[in-house]
């Protein structure tokens, strides 16, 4: 997952996962995953102190959000959006798609994909397919990329194979390059998704990285340097360019404020 966790003013600028979806739906505290500009850990972890540092990588299941009846909500909900589906969570993580689903949403089902758990969400919900929309998470073509961003996280072959599989079971697909990692390869990036793509790919800049992006290691400010010189405007309105005619992609606020392209207006407003 990715993006800004804000739900709670109508009023403020749409943007992040508020582009997607009109509530976001969780049910587990931490992630595995590790990844170096985490927005749910630096809230949780460093902002609020709500979890320790060595509690976040291990995912803990919080039961009342699975016992619970959910509603219908008045749009796309997104699941999950603060932790991710891995397979020690994945049964509890299918109860509570089973009941979204049962009530009548649509849901937006976000991660950077295992496999093994995409198969079985595949297999568990395939009577109601049509209420889901995968969105994987393929930040970079570079398994030495992804490796140092998300340490935790499945490698490029995995995701792709998630991609592929979640389309030939006949599910709604899309993928999210949000953080792009690899600016410089993303032509080629978007190449390979986009034959298991149904729905859209989306494109987003890192964001806040001076908050969120640790840098007390030496390797750090050395990628994230490279990373911010694969973001300035010009490489963005370069990349635009390239892209703005692939009628899969679509770009997320903070490419939209670079090339001047008008914002979403209600949340869940951009799907
Ligand atoms: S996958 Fe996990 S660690 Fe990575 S951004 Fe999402 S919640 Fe954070």
């Amino acid at each position: 997952m990715y993006g800004g966790n804000n739900m709670a003013a109508e009023k403020r600028r749409i943007a992040g996962t508020r582009e997607w979806a009109v509530a976001e739906i969780d049910c587990c505290a931490g992630c595995s995953h590790g990844c170096r500009y985490c927005y749910a850990r630096y809230r949780e972890v460093v902002a609020t102190g709500r979890i320790a540092p060595e509690q976040w990588p291990k995912p803990a299941i919080r039961g009342g959000d699975v016992e619970r009846d959910y509603p219908l909500y008045d749009g796309q909900v997104m699941f999950p959006a603060n932790h991710d589906i891995q397979p020690e969570i994945v049964d509890d993580c299918i109860v509570v798609l089973q009941k979204l689903v049962a009530a009548g949403n649509k849901v937006l089902v976000v991660s950077k994909p295992h496999l093994q758990c995409i198969d079985k969400i595949c297999r568990i919900l395939r009577s109601n397919r049509e209420q889901i929309l995968f969105r994987f998470s393929i930040t970079a073509g570079d398994d030495d990329i992804l490796r140092f961003w998300e340490p935790g996280a499945p490698c490029f072959c995995e995701r792709l194979a998630s991609l592929r599989h979640a389309y030939a079971q006949g599910y709604a697909t899309s993928v999210s390059i949000e953080p792009m990692l690899d600016s410089e390869n993303i032509v080629s990036l978007v190449a390979a998704c986009a034959p298991h793509v149904s729905h859209s790919i989306w494109i987003g800049k890192m964001n806040k990285t001076e908050q969120r992006v640790c840098c007390e290691d030496e390797e750090t400010p050395v990628r994230l340097q490279r990373l911010r010189q694969g973001q300035t405007d010009a490489k963005i309105r370069d990349i635009y360019s390239r892209l703005k005619d692939n009628p899969l992609v679509r770009w997320k606020e903070s490419i939209k404020e670079v090339v001047q392209l008008k914002l979403a207006e209600k949340p869940g407003e951009d799907r």
